[in-house]
């Protein structure tokens, strides 16, 4: 468990390195959803996603001694590019492991941010696995993705962040992969607020959180097929799930066409450019999976880093199967 004097903590330390992102609202979406609906853009954030605030917590908390020695993780994406960019800010040293098929764009980013990169393999197990064995040779810290208590609190930083600019909330909704964000922000805003509502989303077939959330046990996924590539997780945190137990409300699913509509909705309606796993929050709204009414809800854009290729792709996709939005009020 963290508790909410270390994410008060965590913003301390890491308040002068971040972004406030912005908030944004839409009427358009108030009435499709039925509900005043405020986007917390972390999209936005440095690095291109709400990673870089657990990554940059992570070295923030590690004794000079070790920070010295450098940091090393396994990630094809966010996690990655954010410790990259925090080593760079902080003059650590970043050693990445990569999928042998990375995308050359996510290649190219970890790459502008200095850090050093190994290939390996095309699985997560694989990458991980290389990471912990660079820590052991060389010293460097293994940095986790999302089970780790400065990892959560990092994330955190965004709940505390909401209540400054938006006061009373009524529901967040938050994606889950691993449950890094999730937990972070449940404890930042259950501990903090009356009456405040939490709620996962996640794609259909990538459903880790919610089996294991009716379950009551963590379930692990092997077959994982969703666009949203952040959260290809194959199941929630020893130490993040029992925060999701305690605190969560409930989860939702969305599809992978849901999913890629919402995106393009985003993009032409509000200019607002998210990756899939950014996308499935505001997907929950539109496509009416919130049992939330006349609320003020709080939407996590989690992140903006998004293969063009891939999304001039799904614009197609979306154009010609003709989806047209319609308000639930009109
Ligand atoms: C990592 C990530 C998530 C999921 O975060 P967890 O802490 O693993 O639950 C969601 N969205 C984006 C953009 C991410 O990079």
């Amino acid at each position: 468990m963290i508790a909410l004097t270390d994410i008060q903590n965590a913003m301390q330390r890491i308040s002068k390195w971040i972004h406030v992102t912005p908030v944004f609202t839409s009427q358009m979406l108030d009435s499709l959803s039925c509900n005043r609906v405020f986007l917390k853009a972390e999209n936005l954030q440095k690095s291109g996603s709400f990673k870089f605030r657990g990554a940059m917590n992570f070295m923030l908390s590690m004794p000079e001694q070790q920070r010295t020695l450098g940091a090393v993780t396994g990630s094809s994406g966010n996690h990655g590019q954010a410790l990259a960019c925090a080593g760079k800010l902080l003059g650590v040293d970043v050693t990445v492991v990569v999928p042998e098929d990375v995308s050359v764009a996510k290649l190219a980013a970890i790459e502008g941010y200095g850090a050093k990169i190994e290939r390996c393999g095309r699985t997560s197990t694989e990458r991980l696995n290389r990471a912990h064995e660079i820590s052991q040779q060389s010293g460097k810290v293994f940095v986790p993705p999302f089970d780790h208590p400065w990892i959560m609190a990092g994330q955190g930083t965004i709940g505390l962040e909401l209540i400054e600019q938006l006061g009373q909330i009524d529901a967040v909704l938050v994606p889950c992969g691993g449950c890094g964000l999730i937990s972070g922000i449940s404890v930042a805003l259950k501990e903090s607020l009356k009456n405040v509502r939490i709620y996962g989303v996640e794609p259909e077939q990538s459903n880790s959180t919610y089996l294991s959330f009716k379950a009551g046990h963590l379930v692990e996924l092997k077959n994982i097929n969703t666009i949203a590539d952040g959260l290809r997780t194959a199941m929630p945190g020893k130490l993040t799930f029992p925060i999701v137990q305690r605190y969560v409300d409930d989860i939702l699913l969305v599809s992978e066409s849901e999913i890629k509509q919402t995106m393009i909705f985003l993009l032409e309606r509000m200019k607002i450019l998210v990756e899939p796993s950014g996308a499935v929050t505001v997907a929950a709204l539109i496509f009416n999976k919130v049992p939330l009414q006349n609320k003020k809800v709080v939407a996590i854009l989690s992140g903006g880093n998004v293969d063009l290729l891939a999304l001039s792709s799904w614009i197609d996709e979306v154009k010609q199967g003709g989806i047209e939005f319609e308000s639930k009020s009109s």
